[in-house]
Order: C-alpha cells, then structure tokens, then sequence
C-alpha cells in the first residue's frame, strides 16, 4: 500500500509498504472469510522448562475475542480440532511430532520485561491497566507473544482485544481430536454435506448463532445449572410455537456484529452503522416479543431485558442520524445521513442538487439558443463536463464554444459558462463529502464506545438463535428432554443415532436402550456380527451424552444422563495413515491415551479394539484392557466395548461389574436378518459369511467358505480351543483381519 498521502508528495514516488501480512491465522475480511468460519490463531507458551503443560492463548481476530487455556502436548490436538486454531505461534524448539494440521509460527521474543508487557496489553486491551484481568505472569506473557506478533504482521490493524476469557475456568465435557472427528460432530468424514452432529442441528438464522453452536457441540458443558437453563428455554420455546417463529422472523434481520464492530474499528462503512442499527432495532422487539409472553423462563426475560445494557443513546443518535430509506452502501457523495439532522449539511445537498438543476437548465438554454436539438451536456472522467454535437450540427457552434474533443460523429466542446457550472457542481460535491465523513466518523465513534454493550447483546442474540434452532431440532426430530444428573445412572430408553436417523432413511432407525452404571453394570461388552450396528450403537450413545451436556433435547423416549467429565473414543479405521503411521498404531497411541485419562467419570466408548493387528494379539490387548477397566481401585468408568471376537465374552460374569450385550440375529430357514435390536447376552456365532454374501462375495467363494467352516466345527478345534492358542486354525477363519502379519510368531 501506499503509506504516504500522494498530495504531500512531489517529485518522487509515493511511498510503498507491505502493511499487512494475512495469514490463515489472521485473516478476517469479509470478502476473505465466510460469516461461519470461525477460526483462531494462538500462541502457546510452555508452563515450565521441559514441561509438558502449556499455556495457551486463542485469538478469533474477526471478533476480537482472546480466550485462556491450560493445556499439554497431548491434548493440544484435541483443542485445535474443537477451536478450529489454524494458526499457533511455538517457541523455535517447539517439536511438532504429533503433526498438528495447522500452521506453526515460530517465534522467541523477550519475555522479561515485565514494564513492556503490561504497557502493550493495555495498549491491545485499551485499558489504563490490565490488573483487573487478574492474569498470571504465564498468561501476561502469551498474551504479549500474541500482541508482538499481530503487530508485527499487521502494524496498522486496530483491533482492540476483548476481556479475555479464562476457558480453563469453565467447566466442560472435554472432547479430544479423536472423539470430535470419530463422532461426527462438526464435519463428516465421508465428506457427505451435513452429515454431523452440527449439520442435523443446525437450524440457526444467524452467522454467529452458527459459530456458538459448533461452539458448543465441541465444548458441552459439565455444570448442571448452565445445561438446564438452556434446556428450559428450549422448553420454553417449544411450548410457545408463535413465539418461536417471530423470534426467528425477528433474528433473520439480526446482523453479525461481533464481527461488524472489528470493520467499524478498521474499514468501516455505511452499511455497517445501518447493521448495528437493525441489531439494536431488533433487540427492542425481541424484548417485546418475551415481555408479551408468559412464563418465559427468567433467564431469558432477563437476557433481553433493555431497561439495563442497552446502548439507548447510540440507538437513538442512530435513528436520528441514518437515512435508512435509502442507505447508500459504501460513503460517497450520496445521501446516508437522515434530512433534519444537520443543517450545515442540508444546505450543502440542497446546493448540490440546484447545482444540477443549473446544468439542466443550461444544456435547454443552450439548445434552444442556437438552435441545436442534438446538443448535450455530458460528464466523463477526462474532460469533466462538455457540451455534445453531433456532426450534421456542429456548424451551428457557436464561436465561444471550445473544440475539446472529436468523435466520429460528434464533436465535443467547453464554454466559460459551463466551467463556472462545473466548479460548483464539483465544490457542492466536495462539500456534500466532507460533511458527510465528518458526521460518519463521530458516528462510527459513538458506536466503538458502545463495543462492549453491542457485544454482550450479539452473545445474546446468538444464544437465542442457538436455542431456537435447537428447539427447532427437537421437534423436528422428535427429541425428549434429558434428564441431567449428578449421579452415575446412565440410563437411555429407546436411544437412537440422530444422524443416521436422520439422514439415511432407507432403512426404519431401530431404537435400543443403554443402562450403564459405575458398580454392577460399568462395562458393556457387546459382541455381534459385523454390519449388525454395533459401531452406530456406541456412538448414539456418546452422542445422546455429548447432546445432553449441551442442554440440547436428545434423540430418545427417555434420557437419564449423568455428567461425564470426558467421552473417550477408540472408533473405527480412518487414520492418519497418510502420515505414514500404521493403523494399529494410531489405535494404540489413542487407547494410551485413553487409559492414562480417563476418570470414573468418564464415557469411554471403544470400538473393534485390537482388529489392526493378528487374532491372537488383538484378542489378549483387548481382554488386557477390558481387565484394566475393571478394576475397581482405578474408577471404573462407564464403558461400551463393541468386538467381533466372541472370545471376549467370557469376561462376562455377574458380580464383576462386566455385562453382555448383543445383537438380535433372527434365522429363518436359510436366510439371516440382523434385527439391530440390542439385547442382553452374547453372540454365538459370527456371520461372517452371511455378511461376505451381502456385499456380493462370488456364489463359489461363500460356498466353499461354508464346507471350511463346518469342516473346522466338527473337527473339534472350533470347541476345544476357547481360549487362543491354536493360531494356525483361528488365523486362517480372520484371515482377512491379520493386517499386521509382523505380530505373528511363527
Ligand atoms: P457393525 O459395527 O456391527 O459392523 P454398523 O454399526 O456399522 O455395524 O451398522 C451397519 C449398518 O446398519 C449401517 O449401515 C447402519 O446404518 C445400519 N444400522 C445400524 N444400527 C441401526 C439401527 N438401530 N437401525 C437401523 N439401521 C441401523
Ligand atoms: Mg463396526
């Protein structure tokens, strides 16, 4: 850019500048950004030397909003999942192994001088003083990394950092990489639109309702009172249906304005004052809508309550101030500021339009004068104001009329008189401007000292439009109200996955039960054939939990959902192979995981654990983990362990706590059908060739498989090994399952 005012400037080039390096970090801009990409840029700083534990600090530059974490190396990947971070500015010696998807900045700026960094934050800040933070040394200095290097990428920006908020502080249902991608919750895998948690959710009128929702379907909450308060105003909403729609008519004119009030601080325009404006307008309305109703929860009467927080001189000035009739878009020379509200202004446009009026009455005047019916007057950007005559005429010019330009079939002229218009047309022009940007920036200045009410009412905007949508869903789907509690009852009556139920409709959605507690019944293990729904059972499960810590209503006749602390998730093989790890070991990097965290208050939810690698291997590390989860000194946490291998369920016994699940299979002469119906006890035999027969196995292949089978039944290694120690027999019968033939002794 040009970083010098070209007027200032003679007998040299004007200087340039890169005054702004845009980042996948730091990029806001409209144009650049959609209205639901919410992404973050952070820095983290390590708690100590060699420590594991780090500090981190999360910037959304298009709002301003800063947000504290603790975090360490390995959870640092679940919180760039659920944040959307893209950008991380690290230490020079910070080592990246876990190849987090995202861009690393490395950086080592001075970080002792204790003056300089309280002086910049309170520079970001705007604040005299940044004592009322309450920040610690740790945090001071993540935020100072953060404000070096936004100064250092974009020196000119003006963005003004919110309070920042301390996200350690709240209580949340952490979710790690694993869960939030196996789950489904933001995005698919398959790559089919919408088919997440957030897609079948998302019913929201508003961008930043959007970007709460994903919010918080990432970050469900752990404190009871904060989920049934959104629980009763979505109770609320849905017993008042009108009240609902025109609140959703009304949320449909909201604008964006935590992202509006970051443009006013740096390119502002017209549209963005008409944007708070309509927000504001639209506040008072929702405020009449809940003040009209009845029995609207107290939360909610008070979040809209304006006798308090609401910005009432802006709104005022602004609905004095805006012609919004006819609310040019960017700042020009047109009319954004309402008749009546300034005089000096009023007389500037009424001298602009007679200067018009002037040049109209000139170009008749002209005409008739000399008898010319083709003449005009016209403007363009090189000559400015002319007068047109078109060939066959132009002998009739008269001799005081300047020659300025030749067309092919016409000629182009000036005249003494029409410069005199044209000075003031331009002056009344110029006027009309000046005035203009004079009233606009004292507007814009208005309502940036109004940033932090304007902001508080976005949030509550979003929220609304969050637990509209989420009603929205409810009712849609035909969800129930959970029941949350602090107890340790996980209890679900005719559960369902809500996305396959809602998406995939070829098939009826059967529904199944989950009774899980942490004495007799903490650890499911569910055998069943493949392609029964195991895998679609344990994530409704985690799903239905995750939804209910939300506050959303969940897809079940009846929810008792006790609080978890995490839901821990082993699922399926979609793996980091690319990055040249093995599946197997993906697998067990993430039960090791798994099994240095969880808590007895734990969802942990694990799937076909020990298929990457042989049989033998598989069934002896997943029985060692099933032992493991058993044992009572730990905790014991609430487990569904979903296994093809019917070896596991001799685990099953009364009184230890680990119970049997299955899947129905109904044999009806020679044909199977998998009822997907959960049912207490545990599978006999496998299927296996059954399944190989639906996907279209050759005729041949299924046939012989089945002479092998009932040849290794009746040999009688089938009953006389139920343990695993006959390989040679049991590696033929997975054979397809051994990826990883290196395990296998020979
Ligand atoms: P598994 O893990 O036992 O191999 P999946 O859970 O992957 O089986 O499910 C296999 C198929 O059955 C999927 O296509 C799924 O959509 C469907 N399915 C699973 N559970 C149900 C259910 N309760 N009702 C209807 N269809 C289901
Ligand atoms: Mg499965």
């Amino acid at each position: 850019e040009q970083v010098e005012d070209p007027a200032t400037v003679t007998g040299r080039i004007v200087k340039r500048d890169v005054t702004r390096i845009i980042s996948v970090g730091t990029v806001f801009e409209e144009e650049l950004l959609t209205a639901v990409d919410r992404r973050f840029i952070g820095a983290v700083l390590s708690a100590s030397k060699g420590s594991n534990d780090m500090h981190l600090v999360l910037a959304d530059l298009s709002t301003s909003e800063i947000f504290l974490q603790k975090t360490s190396r390995q959870l640092l990947g679940g919180l760039v999942e659920a944040w959307n971070i893209k950008e991380l500015i690290v230490p020079r010696d910070f080592q990246n192994e876990t190849d987090l998807p995202l861009l690393i900045t490395r950086r080592e700026y001075y970080l002792d001088n204790e003056r300089a960094i309280n002086e910049k934050l309170a520079e970001k800040f705007s604040v005299k003083n940044i004592d009322s933070f309450e920040l610690d040394v740790a945090e001071k200095k993540s935020l100072y990394i953060l404000s070096l290097y936004i100064d250092e990428i974009a020196p000119g920006l003006k963005i003004r950092f919110n309070r920042p908020q301390k996200e350690y502080q709240r209580k949340t249902l952490f979710l790690d990489e694993s869960a939030i991608k196996t789950l489904e919750l933001l995005q698919s895998h398959s790559g089919l639109k919408n088919a997440s948690l957030l897609g079948i959710l998302d019913f929201t009128k508003t961008a930043a309702g959007k970007r709460r929702l994903s919010y918080s379907i990432a970050n469900p909450s752990c404190e009871k009172s904060e989920i049934e308060t959104r629980l009763d105003n979505i109770e609320f909403v849905l017993n008042q249906e009108d009240i609902a729609s025109k609140a959703r008519e009304i949320l449909s004119l909201c604008h964006d304005c935590e992202r509006i009030l970051n443009h006013l601080g740096n390119k502002p325009q017209v549209r963005h004052l008409g944007q708070v404006f309509e927000t504001l307008q639209s506040v008072q309305q929702l405020h009449d809508l809940l003040k009209s109703a009845v029995s609207v929860p107290a939360s909610l009467k008070e979040a809209f309550d304006i006798s308090h927080d609401f910005p009432s001189k802006l709104y005022a000035l602004l609905e004095k101030a805006l012609y919004l009739e006819n609310l040019p878009p960017v700042l020009d020379e047109r009319r954004f500021i309402r008749p009546g509200y300034s005089e000096i202004l009023d007389e500037a446009i009424a001298y602009n339009e007679s200067a018009q009026a002037i040049l109209a009455d000139y170009e008749k005047k002209e005409k008739e004068k000399h008898d010319i019916s083709t003449l005009k007057v016209k403007y363009n950007r090189v000559i400015g104001y002319f007068i047109e005559i078109s060939k066959g005429l132009t002998s009739k010019a008269p001799s005081h009329y300047h020659r300025r330009q030749t067309l092919v079939n016409a000629e182009r002229y000036t005249s003494d008189e029409l410069k005199e218009i044209e000075t003031r047309i331009l002056n009344a022009k110029e006027d009309v401007l000046q005035l203009q940007r004079g009233i606009f920036s004292s507007l814009v200045e208005e309502a940036l000292g109004e940033r932090d009410l304007l902001f508080r009412w976005a949030g509550r905007i979003a929220e609304l439009d969050l637990v509209l949508s989420l009603s929205m869903a409810a009712d849609q789907y035909r969800y129930q109200r959970p029941e949350i509690t602090d107890g340790d009852r996980l209890s679900i009556t005719n559960g369902r996955h809500p996305v396959v139920e809602a998406l995939f409709k070829s098939e009826v959605f059967i529904p199944n039960d989950v009774h899980l507690d942490t004495a007799d019944r903490h650890l499911a293990i569910l055998t069943g054939p493949n392609m029964s729904g195991k895998s679609t059972y344990i994530r409704q499960v985690g799903l239905i939990q995750i939804m209910a810590q939300l506050g959303s209503y969940v897809p079940a006749d009846k929810a008792v959902v006790p609080l978890a602390d995490r839901v821990f998730t082993r699922i399926g093989a979609f793996d980091r192979l690319f990055q040249g790890e093995s599946t197997f070991y993906v697998e067990m990097a993430e039960c090791a995981r798994i099994f240095q965290n969880y808590t007895e208050r734990s969802l942990v939810l694990l799937d076909e654990v020990g298929r990457g690698t042989s049989t033998f291997d598989g069934i002896s590390i997943a029985r060692a983990m099933i032992e493991y989860l058993n044992e009572p000194g730990r905790g014991r946490p609430k487990t569904l362990f979903a296994t093809h291998y019917a070896e596991l369920s001799e685990l099953i016994q009364p009184g230890t706590g680990i119970f049997g699940l299955t899947v129905e299979v109904l044999e009806e002469d020679d044909r199977v059908i998998f009822l997907r119906k959960i049912i207490e006890g545990r599978a006999d035999k496998s299927y296996g060739i059954y399944v190989a027969d639906l996907a279209g196995m050759p005729p041949e292949i299924t046939k012989r498989a089945k002479e092998l089978l009932s040849e290794l039944e009746t040999s009688g290694l089938w009953q006389s090994q139920p343990g695993f120690s006959n390989k040679a027999s049991r590696r033929k019968k997975q054979g397809p399952e051994n990826q990883t033939l290196m395990f296998e002794e020979n």
